[in-house]
């Protein structure tokens, strides 16, 4: 079908074209770096014939698409000036006996935690709740349960997605098993348009909220006693830090995280590492859902442009290099907001063998992440400080243009398996991008 009136016709969704009235409604890149990439159709799809018709067509007119779901990307992969699939109608979530649910490929996390949460069931899945659910769990999906219950890649099940020739197919472990696996951690859009997903879920557990915030506190000490507990507390307690540096300030540290334990046994275990005068909020009896609409994350609505480089860490950092990145984080300076994220690991996450699923990075015992303006060249120069203690291991979904090796930074020895997957599934890379598959 080449036709474009026809293909209208076809759709039980809409079409859109930059003049066309509504345009300017849909669901739009998070990242304000991408937001005037304006596409030249968007086709707003209601069902897996939707997909399939915009598949055949763009395979007709020699076209391209891009899948979007939340349209989170760091690297605007779900941006294009040719077609966009916007997902964001195919949201349903149900949840059947024994606890497996069956997601929309265009749910956001907000909504899949409070579906979830009316089954009293819920995900190990990340932070932000307009953060696609399906571009999420291709990359890994890395959250404050994941100590507990692994990534969210890790509770797939099942997966429905239509391939580059049209069809449409439903893999799991025993039908297409290696398309299965390659579906759990190589990132987005590398082999087909995924419709829906299928979780084992977990029953939703009660939580305590872990905050902490301070401005005058010795950062080296801070960090060195974190990186050293954090990714070896019990897998029912996550707890992150962040240091934020504004210009004329002193940097700030926010400590944050959820237990699946009580107060009581969640302040304990957090006196093993902060000191006992240290005030810590601590708010028990959360369900996880409600905990997790309470952390705000400052990349969910940037007001402008954010550059993001991170790398994974198998030993902690050095006093010396440390030392090195806490002075330029906080180096006087007019403009520029500058954020350090450290995310815990351990547990769960590396409780799974590196190839059994295309996610490889599972003997990681932190993620550090570099976050500032696109202009500030302070993440290259602390990202590069970083980068002789870290493993060289970056995490898929926040991609990094800059990497000169990507394939072995974000695949390591799973890379051969998957370019073999591509092979298979997508042998003219209809789908493709830079650092695809
Ligand atoms: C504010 C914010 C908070 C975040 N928090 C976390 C977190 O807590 N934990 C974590 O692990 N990560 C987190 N991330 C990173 C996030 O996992 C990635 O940005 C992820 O790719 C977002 O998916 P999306 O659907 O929102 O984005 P999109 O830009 O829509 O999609 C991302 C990629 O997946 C592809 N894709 C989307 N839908 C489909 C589909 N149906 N079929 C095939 N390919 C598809 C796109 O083409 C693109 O390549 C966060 C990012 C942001 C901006």
């Amino acid at each position: 079908m080449s036709d474009l009136a026809e293909f209208a016709d076809s759709l039980d969704g809409e079409l859109f074209s930059p003049d066309s009235p509504g345009y300017d409604a849909i669901r739009r890149p998070v990242n304000v770096a991408y937001r005037e990439v304006r596409p030249r159709l968007v086709v707003r799809c209601l069902s897996v014939s939707d997909v399939v018709a915009a598949i055949r067509y763009a395979t007709a007119t020699g076209d391209r698409i891009a899948p979007r779901g939340g349209g989170h990307c760091f690297s605007g992969r779900s941006s294009t000036h040719r077609i966009v699939l916007d997902l964001s109608g195919l949201d349903g979530i149900s949840v059947a006996a024994g606890g497996i649910a069956t997601i929309g490929a265009g749910a956001q996390l907000g909504p899949v935690y409070a579906g979830l949460h009316a089954y009293g069931r819920t995900l190990p899945a990340g932070c932000g709740p307009t953060v696609g659910i399906t571009g999420l769990t291709l990359g890994g999906g890395i959250g404050l349960l994941g100590r507990k219950h692994g990534l969210t890649c890790d509770r797939l099940v099942g997966v429905q997605i239509v391939l580059p020739d049209g069809s449409v197919v439903d893999c799991d472990d025993d039908h297409e098993p290696d398309l299965f696996w390659g579906l759990r951690g190589a990132g987005g859009g590398q082999f087909g348009v995924v419709t829906s997903l299928r979780f084992d879920t977990v029953p939703e557990p009660m939580t305590t909220r872990i905050e902490a915030h301070w401005s005058d506190v010795a950062l080296e000490e801070l960090v060195s006693a974190w990186q050293a507990w954090a990714p070896d507390a019990p897998d029912e307690l996550t707890v992150n830090l962040s240091l934020v540096s504004e210009p004329g300030a002193s940097v700030q540290a926010t400590l944050f995280g959820a237990s699946t334990l009580e107060e009581g046994p969640t302040c304990e275990l957090l006196r093993e590492f902060i000191d006992q005068d240290s005030a810590i909020e601590l708010r028990a009896g959360l369900p996880y859902s409600q905990l997790k609409s309470t952390f705000a994350d400052p990349r969910e609505v940037p007001e402008s442009a954010l550059r993001i480089r991170s790398e994974f860490f198998s030993h902690s950092i050095s006093r010396s290099t440390l030392a090195s990145l806490l002075t330029q984080l906080g180096e006087p300076r007019t403009t520029g907001r500058r954020q350090m994220s450290f995310t815990a690991m351990g547990g769960a996450y590396n409780r799974v063998a590196e190839g059994a699923t295309a996610f490889a990075h599972r003997g990681e015992r932190f993620l550090l992440e570099h976050i500032a303006e696109p202009a500030d060249p302070w993440v290259d120069s602390s990202w590069a400080t970083a980068h002789a203690d870290s493993s060289g291991r970056v995490y898929l979904n926040f991609p990094d243009p800059a990497l000169d090796d990507w394939a072995a930074a974000y695949h390591a020895g799973n890379y051969p398996r998957l370019t073999d997957i591509k092979k298979a599934y997508d042998p003219h890379r209809f789908f493709d991008f830079p650092q695809a598959i």
